[in-house]
């Protein structure tokens, strides 16, 4: 009979490394803990405003703060009725636009959020911001970077020796970290995404900007308008969110569920 225990004590090592993305149920590798991760984000993030240049109270930056505002709450509401708050648990929200003329953003594990004024002519209404918001903050709390960062230290051979996770003050942690958020003057997810995590991110984005009062039908015309924009340069968000003709056809499938959401 004894035995028996060991088996089970066998999964319960295995959960405890692992965490499940809202709306898919999909299990992902998580050996590194998100407070840990949240904590490190924060400080990246910080350091990334001081060497960034912050645009503050005009038209735009209020754009950004209110429409962050209103999906930070869908995303709540999203996660407390779908048995998910423990995905938010110690995010601290920020919504800030930095001047750059790169078309980019990103969503810090944590919820810390950044918008390029580049991006904004490729947004052109509000809806169009939302899904960009949108979709990044679906990263993060679909714990993507974790993810991310789990498969690398696993890659690398590091192991979880017991039912702890991996410490921030560990080197192998902290270099991953960096190659993966290393933001700086540079740019928030340096790797592209996997596809899988690129959908499930389109998927959950287009439900958050629903629920915050933004049609998602507009989201298709954001890729269009990305992909169309391309010019000599690849914009940066489009080489790490490629935006084919199969992304644009994916979105438009999810795009019947995430109506049922849309509060107009
Ligand atoms: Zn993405």
């Amino acid at each position: 009979m004894k035995r028996k225990t060991i088996p089970l004590l066998a999964a319960g090592l295995v959960l405890a490394a692992c965490s499940t993305v809202p709306l898919t149920g999909r299990k992902q590798l998580s050996l590194v803990s998100s407070g840990e991760l949240m904590q490190m984000a924060n400080s990246q993030y910080d350091q990334f405003l001081d060497e960034n240049k912050v645009i503050k109270g005009t038209a735009d930056a209020n754009r950004v703060k209110n429409i962050g505002n209103k999906l930070a709450r869908a995303v709540e509401t999203y996660m407390n009725q779908n048995g998910y708050s423990e995905n938010i648990e110690g995010f601290q929200w920020e919504f800030n636009l930095i001047s750059s003329e790169q078309k980019n953003a990103f969503c810090m594990p944590g919820g810390k959020v950044a918008v390029y004024t580049g991006i904004l002519p490729v947004c052109k209404t509000d809806a169009g911001l939302a899904t960009v918001m949108g979709h990044e903050i679906a990263h993060a709390i679909a714990h993507h970077g974790g993810e991310r960062m789990s498969q690398s230290l696993a890659a690398m051979g590091v192991q979880l020796a017991a039912n702890v996770a991996l410490s921030e003050k560990d080197p192998q942690v902290v270099n991953t970290f960096n190659s993966l958020y290393g933001v700086g003057a540079n740019v928030g997810y340096l790797l592209p995404n996997s596809r899988r995590q690129e959908s499930e991110a389109d998927r959950l984005g287009l439900i958050f900007m629903a629920m915050a009062g933004y049609d998602p039908s507009a989201s298709v015309g954001f890729w269009q308008r990305m992909s169309a924009g391309g010019g000599g340069k690849p914009p940066e968000f489009l080489s790490t969110h490629p935006s084919d003709e199969r992304r644009i056809r994916d979105i438009q499938q999810h795009i019947p569920e995430a109506m049922k959401y849309y509060r107009k």
